[in-house]
């Protein structure tokens, strides 16, 4: 029977998708309607499960079997592997060929989160770049890639679409990716059992490591030490691993020190906070994406721009915003406008309206640079008191909604054009300076804590 649901699926999943997902599928049992299929890894599991688990209930109905569910499980890492050079003694193993414990760790992707779902702007093109690199799966040049940056800036979005596409460029891989709270989670209950031995050998037997929010470790020492020891198995087998955390390595307090310069080692790459113009972007390409859900919605002119605008803490909100808007006026029956947004919105638009002052930025940076507030809108062109000054203004460009002239203005009357120098300035020294840079960082933080 599955020969003939095979042929079936052949015809109506596409070549591509057969070679990659159905293939490798192995029919290994039917009873009492659930039907078992052994496959390579977990995430193929998960990915024909949610993607052509229905048509294979369907098609397998067609064919006479009554099933109504399948199932998907890994072989026991001993029969589908390579022998491993320690055999270590797994004593329930033998009999069954698959047991739930060798399923490989990772946690479910979430299939919105792909690379084509992914807007690109300023803030995050260098990491949507390295995202790339690292999900043609080319041979490994920077490992590990370190990614980081703040709540709702799409750290989880990127590291789902490296391992979304990894897998469907070479469904053979072991890609695992995981919170680095799960990794706590099964190595905890690995000690608890005395499964030490099963843990180590699982996630050296992988070919992907991505480990989510890494700074949950800091402070917890046992685990430190075991995901210190996976990651140099891993690198040392020349497998990619793929960290994400809200800041930079060498920001994570609680971290021990090799870690810190092992996971600088690789690529640190950070995801800026969201400009308007990103805010925008992400915004129309979800309403393209609403607009099936509601087709009879009508959108006013300027509430996108209003909405971008003002909630500038992070996409996920936004997103929230969206969505409850979308909601809201289909319930009601009305038109989206300014006013339907305002009112429906009011509670996050009030929590999103501590903004950054341009007199904030001021003050930070003088402190920072150790000048006076009055030399930094005054008239001094000395270097040492310049650059605060463009770093000032780049800021106010960067972290309030304040147009140049209006920043001008807040800088002792400067014209808009000397604004933008000043921020195209610090553009390029930070990419050339890296003191420069560390200090915008630094400074960024401070403002948005
Ligand atoms: P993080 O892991 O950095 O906290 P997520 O990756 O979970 O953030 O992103 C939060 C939400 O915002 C997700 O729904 C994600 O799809 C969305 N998102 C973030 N950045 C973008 C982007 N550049 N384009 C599209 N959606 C984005
Ligand atoms: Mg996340």
């Amino acid at each position: 029977t599955w020969g003939h649901v095979r042929a079936e699926l052949q015809k109506t999943v596409g070549k591509n998708n057969y070679v990659n997902w159905i293939e490798p599928l192995e029919f290994s049992s039917l009873r009492n309607g659930v039907a078992t299929f052994f496959v390579p890894t977990n995430f193929m599991g998960n990915w024909v499960s949610r993607n052509f688990g229905e048509q294979i209930i369907h098609l397998l109905g067609k064919n006479g079997e009554a099933v109504s569910r399948v199932e998907f499980t890994v072989p026991a890492i001993s029969s589908s592997r390579k022998a491993s050079p320690s055999q270590v003694p797994t004593p329930a193993n033998s009999a069954e060929g698959t047991k739930e414990d060798s399923e490989l760790p990772g946690a479910p992707l979430d299939n919105r989160f792909t690379f084509d779902s992914f807007v690109v702007g300023k803030p995050n093109e260098l990491a949507h770049a390295a995202a790339k690199r690292v999900a043609e799966g080319g041979p490994v040049t920077f490992n590990p890639l370190f990614l980081y940056g703040g709540v709702g800036l799409g750290k989880t979005h990127l590291m789902h679409a490296i391992a979304h596409e990894l897998q469907s460029r070479s469904p053979q891989q072991n890609v695992v990716y995981l919170s680095a709270e799960q990794f706590m989670y099964r190595f905890v209950q690995a000690l608890r059992e005395r499964k030490m031995m099963d843990f180590k050998e699982l996630f050296r037997s992988v070919d992907i490591l991505m480990v989510d929010d890494v700074q949950f470790i800091a402070g917890k020492d046992s685990t430190q030490e075991e995901f210190f020891h996976t990651f140099n198995a891993l690198v040392d087998q020349n497998k990619q691993i793929i960290i994400s955390a809200d800041r930079a390595p060498g920001e994570i307090k609680g971290l021990e020190d090799r870690i810190k310069s092992r996971l600088q080692c690789g690529l640190v790459v950070d995801l800026h906070p969201t400009d308007y113009e990103l805010r925008l972007g992400i915004l129309q390409q979800k309403v393209v994406h609403y607009r099936k859900q509601y087709s009879d919605l009508v959108l006013a002119n300027g509430v996108l721009e209003f909405l971008a605008h003002r909630i500038s803490t992070n996409v996920r909100v936004l997103e929230g915003a969206l969505m409850r808007l979308f909601a809201f006026a289909s319930l009601v029956g009305k038109e989206i406008t300014l006013d339907l947004a305002q009112d429906c919105l009011a509670d996050i638009l009030r929590a999103s309206d501590r903004k950054i002052t341009i007199d904030e930025i001021q003050r930070k940076v003088s402190e920072h640079y150790n000048i006076r507030l009055s030399e930094i809108i005054g008239p001094r062109r000395l270097r040492t008191i310049a650059r605060p000054r463009q770093i000032a203004m780049y800021l106010a460009k960067q972290l309030t909604s304040r147009s140049l002239p209006e920043i001008g203005r807040r800088f002792g009357g400067r014209d808009h054009t000397t604004v933008m120098h000043g921020v195209k300035r610090v553009e390029e020294l930070k990419m050339l300076d890296n003191q420069i840079a560390e200090d915008l960082e630094l400074l960024r933080r401070s403002l948005e804590a």
